[in-house]
């Protein structure tokens, strides 16, 4: 906003108590302890004094009237606004038992980061539950700090709804050639504990995995539980339209604004670090511009994950029922450590809806253009 030259008074409510930092650092190197926690601070304070900002930390926003323009705040106290742009991300989705044991962890906020790593230093048996993104990075972490590691998911491989089930047996093959137990294809049925502890975790099959410390990180839900009474459309986030706006002068950016992509031809949510600087950008200046003047949002979304020493990273959409096409590099040297290569992701009709680089950053930014094209063409 201030980029863009408004002038006016600029209001920030978030309820965690920290300033505002960074999350990708938090599985990988703040969980590893290779990071002070202050690393991943966004903004240093001089920089976020610059932006004249009233700064509410530890103020949780719990309804929002959008006829009267205000947001009211868990003390009761009201905000008004003449402009509001709604950025409240995912809370980590839950397992229906377990969480009472200690011991069970999510893994969102750097305070959850650093309960989590505490308990890393006794040598605890480690259970992953969810190899998507998040699941296999901690995965990747623990057993890269020597931990006894397993990871469990219903999907036949990690990152199956991410990357497809052809990248996501390359991860599987990395994390088992690790020496992480990988547990695919089965569903957690329940928990035990021994004095108020978790001792394993049970999966549909019978097996036990002893466990001195689960971490659940099996997706995430939208932030919109404050907005329930608001009368904003909300399914999946916040329903917005192709400019990020939900109703007069409300707009929604980051994890928690489901949009209608232009070039995807679809509503989408992405929960990708770029795209919440990039929508965050483009919600600002539209809110600043007016409707009228609004620019439709439609970036060719990029995404990474940073696993043991190998560096995954995509543009566009990488669905498990696209064709994988490897247009760069070598996938065929037996060790997946040593793998380096480019792959499209193509829809039947050929069309090219992805592109992933596997230890590839280079290579891979030259595909990008192949990602762009209209849904139609
Ligand atoms: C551990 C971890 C690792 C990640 N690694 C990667 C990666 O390697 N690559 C990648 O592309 N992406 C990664 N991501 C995703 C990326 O961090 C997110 O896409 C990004 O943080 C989204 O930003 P956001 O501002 O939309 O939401 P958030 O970062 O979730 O910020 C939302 C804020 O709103 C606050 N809030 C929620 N409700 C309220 C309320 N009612 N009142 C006040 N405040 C509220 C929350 O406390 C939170 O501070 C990772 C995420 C996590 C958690």
């Amino acid at each position: 906003m201030r980029r863009e030259g408004f002038d006016g008074a600029l209001t920030m409510v978030g309820e965690e108590l920290r300033a505002p930092y960074d999350r990708p650092p938090l599985s990988k190197q703040v969980l590893a302890g290779d990071w002070e926690p202050h690393r991943s601070t966004l903004r240093q304070d001089t920089d976020l004094q610059r932006l004249r900002m009233n700064l509410r930390l530890g103020c949780r926003a719990t309804g929002l009237d959008t006829a009267g323009r205000t947001v009211t705040l868990a003390d009761g106290e009201r905000l008004g606004y003449d402009g509001l742009i709604i950025a409240t991300g995912l809370r980590p989705r839950r397992l229906p038992f377990g969480h009472d044991l200690a011991g069970v962890h999510v893994l969102r906020t750097l305070d959850e980061t650093l309960t989590l790593r505490a308990q890393l230093t006794a040598g605890p048996r480690v259970v992953v539950i969810g190899a998507g993104f998040l699941g296999s990075e901690i995965a990747a972490t623990t057993r890269g700090l020597g931990l006894d590691v397993a990871l469990v998911d219903v999907e036949p491989t990690p990152l199956a709804r991410q990357v497809g089930t052809w990248v996501g047996g390359l991860v599987g093959d990395m994390h088992r050639d690790r020496g992480v137990r990988l547990c695919m294809g089965r569903h957690v049925t329940g928990m035990t504990g021994e004095d108020g502890r978790v001792t394993a975790v049970v999966l549909d099959d019978g097996t036990r995995l002893p466990a001195d410390v689960v971490v659940v990180a099996i997706g995430s839900v939208p932030a919109t539980e404050w907005l329930a009474d608001s009368g904003l459309p909300l399914a999946d986030g916040v329903l917005c339209d192709a400019t990020c706006r939900a109703a007069p002068r409300v707009y929604a950016a980051g994890d928690v604004a489901n949009w209608p992509h232009p070039t995807a031809g679809r509503r989408v949510r992405l929960e990708q670090r770029t795209n919440a600087t990039e929508q965050a950008i483009a919600a600002a200046k539209n809110l600043l511009s007016g409707p009228a003047e609004a620019v439709p949002y439609a970036p060719i979304p990029f995404g990474w994950t940073d696993q043991y020493d190998t560096k995954i990273q995509t543009w566009g959409w990488c669905p498990s029922d696209a064709r994988v096409e490897i247009v760069d590099g070598d996938t065929h040297d037996g060790d997946p450590r040593a793998h380096k290569f480019v792959a499209l992701y193509k829809t039947d009709g050929g069309r090219v809806v992805g592109a992933l680089g596997w230890n590839s950053a280079r290579a891979l930014r030259e595909y990008r253009g192949h990602v762009a094209q209209p849904a139609a063409a």
